[in-house]
């Protein structure tokens, strides 16, 4: 009997709450699981999907091939000195780690939480929030080679980072399966809270030296108030990166907009606030038909119970041009799409 179950609804795995179905699909619990789903020979009857939390993904059709859930376990620390090493299971939810940190006062990964999904998944697009990406953390991450069956060890220098971006998202696309990731992080905290949300609300709760638990907490409380719950209103987060563009773009465009939020980004180049071009064009709250944005913020789109994800994406096309037309600048999606 084969260990791949067949025809299987993708609709409790994903956090848009698409209902697709997997022509195959099984649970990888260990790598002695992986090494089994990959001898079955049905295992290379189509393409294949890894898929961690389902929060990063839209689905706009059936998958008509193998997908495979990561579920392996395991958070364990060694503690030398001022340095901590914190490895954690592909399968573990991220947020499962950033309270465990919290909870041992291991510092540096506050700021990302309440992000979904999986740790598996987190090095794949450098997940970031508030000031802090995964990079800064990062130590090195095991992965399983698919076509071999090994595992391989990748240091911060070979996942080549970027922003909301890494080797697993180029040339390494479909070729690995993060079975573990090993974070280094710190006893005494080094506290980010350049972001205006944070320290407006560290102010409004008087806290003037604030601990891990603090930023912890305000990051989680802010995130309820301006993001909707997957388990209430399907999503997957931000639905397009913020662009990044050239000085010279910029220049053009700002003179137009003086209004236009934006930061400072590497290589003397700048980064544009996607919500906010989306909002100039009138989308921020809008509902069409089952989609939409949400009405906190219009980076974020939505399936408002029964959108398929054809309508999602068509919506996301619409954006897209509509942003390009008024300001000039491309807008890239984050949210993977099969
Ligand atoms: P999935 O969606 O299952 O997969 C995402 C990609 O990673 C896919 O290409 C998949 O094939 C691949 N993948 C998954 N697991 C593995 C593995 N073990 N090995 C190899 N490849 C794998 N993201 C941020 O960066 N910052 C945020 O602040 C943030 N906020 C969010 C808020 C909400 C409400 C939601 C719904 C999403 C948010 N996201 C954010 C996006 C998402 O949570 C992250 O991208 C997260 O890392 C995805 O994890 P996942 O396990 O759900 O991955
Ligand atoms: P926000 O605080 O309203 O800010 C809007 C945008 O401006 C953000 O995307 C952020 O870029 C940028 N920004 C704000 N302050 C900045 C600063 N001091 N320096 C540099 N850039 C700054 O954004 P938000 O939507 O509420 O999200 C808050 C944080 O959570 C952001 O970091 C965002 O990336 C993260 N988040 C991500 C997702 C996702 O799915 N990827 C979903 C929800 C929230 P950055 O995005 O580069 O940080």
């Amino acid at each position: 009997m084969s260990i791949l179950q067949e025809n299987i609804s993708l609709r409790p795995y994903n956090t848009f709450g698409i209902d697709v179905k997997a022509r195959y699909f099984a649970e990888a619990k260990n790598v002695e699981d992986l090494v089994a789903i990959f001898k079955d020979p049905l295992s290379k009857s189509g393409p294949l999907l890894v898929l961690g939390g389902g929060s990063n993904m839209l689905f706009t059709q059936d998958f008509n091939g193998l997908v495979v859930k990561i579920s392996i376990l395991g958070i364990r620390a060694v503690e030398n000195q001022d340095e901590i090493k914190v490895s954690a299971g592909g399968g573990v939810v991220w947020n499962d780690l950033v309270n465990y940190c919290v909870e041992h006062g291991f510092a540096g990964i506050e700021n990302l939480s309440l992000i979904p999904g999986t740790v598996g998944a987190s090095p794949i697009q450098n997940i970031g929030a508030y000031g802090v990406e995964l990079k800064d953390v990062f130590d090195e991450c095991t992965a399983f080679e698919i076509e071999t069956g090994k595992l391989s060890k990748f240091d911060y220098a070979a996942c080549r980072f970027g922003y909301r971006d890494s080797i697993f998202k180029n040339e390494l696309k479909n070729k690995y399966i993060i079975t573990e990731v090993r974070l280094k992080l710190n006893k005494k905290a080094k506290l980010q809270t350049k972001y205006g949300a944070i320290s407006a609300e560290l102010e409004r709760r008087h806290i003037v030296q604030p601990t891990i638990a603090d930023i912890s907490a305000v990051v989680s409380d802010i995130r309820v108030s301006k993001l909707p719950d997957p388990k209430t209103i399907g999503n997957a987060g931000s639905f397009f990166k913020n662009p990044v563009i050239s000085k010279a773009q910029f220049e053009q465009v700002y003179q137009k907009f003086p209004e236009m939020v934006h930061y400072p980004a590497p290589d003397n180049q700048i980064k544009v606030a996607a919500g906010w071009l989306i909002e100039q064009c009138g989308f921020k709250g809008k509902t069409v038909g089952e989609t939409g944005t949400w009405k906190n913020q219009a980076l974020v789109l939505v399936n408002h119970g029964h959108a398929s994800g054809q309508e999602v994406y068509s919506f996301s096309e619409h954006i897209i041009q509509t942003v390009q037309n008024r300001f000039g600048i491309l807008l890239e999606r984050e949210v993977n799409i099969f």
